[in-house]
């Protein structure tokens, strides 16, 4: 009982709170404030935005434990936060900012039907394989930083699943729900996947290894 508990500790709802605060003020009339209007500026902060909703999501399914396992994963999820978008700069054939942001329609990686299928073939993969380490979270941490990538993107661009078509932008508030939740729904998954045989890999609230072994 006491590990169901852990979904809502106070460092927990620090960090959700803390997240939810950088998805409100992710704001062009609040970025705007302290960005100027420097195209490369404004791309380096939005991208690293992307990045730190990723990790701190990852965080929060790690428990917060700060492992040295926990920490790689926690980098790794920000860099695929982050790393979608470079398919800006190969749709465009340039490493020109101004190409990259000009396209006239949406690249290849912002295509979220990508995301059920690579998440499929990659866990599909980790269960004929059975990777251990952090191999074997990849496919959550692919699921939940591009997803959380694309719930950003969607607020400006709605979600585009082809080749079934684009849904309206994503009301703000949707997106928020979807972001501050999702963390605490893997977290659960990790937690009804522990069992006393897999404490010494997943490790648990009592033996403080905090590794989120799905
Ligand atoms: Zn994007």
């Amino acid at each position: 009982m006491d590990k169901w508990l852990d979904i809502f500790s106070p460092k927990t709802i620090v960090l959700e709170l803390l997240l939810v605060g950088i998805c409100i003020l992710d704001d062009p009339s609040v970025i705007s404030v302290f960005i100027s209007e420097n195209p490369l500026s404004r791309a380096a902060v939005d991208s690293a935005t992307h990045g730190v909703i990723a990790a701190m999501s990852w965080l929060l399914v790690t428990n917060l434990q700060m492992t040295t396992r926990n920490l790689m994963e926690v980098f790794l999820s920000g860099v695929l936060g982050m790393v979608i978008d470079i398919d800006h700069f190969i749709a465009a054939g340039s490493l020109s900012l101004n190409a990259a942001t000009s396209l006239t329609k949406r690249p290849f990686l912002h295509n979220s039907s990508l995301i059920l299928i690579i998440f499929m073939l990659l866990y599909s993969l980790q269960q004929c394989r059975q990777f251990s380490g952090i191999l074997a979270s990849v496919p959550w941490i692919f699921l939940l930083a591009w997803t959380s990538h694309h719930m950003r993107d969607g607020i400006r661009h709605g979600l585009w699943f082809a080749p079934f078509g684009s849904t309206q932008v994503i009301p703000k508030w949707l997106y928020i729900g979807v972001i501050s939740l999702c963390p605490l729904l893997l977290k659960a998954v990790v937690m009804l996947r522990w069992s006393d045989s897999d404490h010494s890999r997943t490790g648990s609230s009592t033996d403080h290894q905090g590794t989120a072994v799905i």
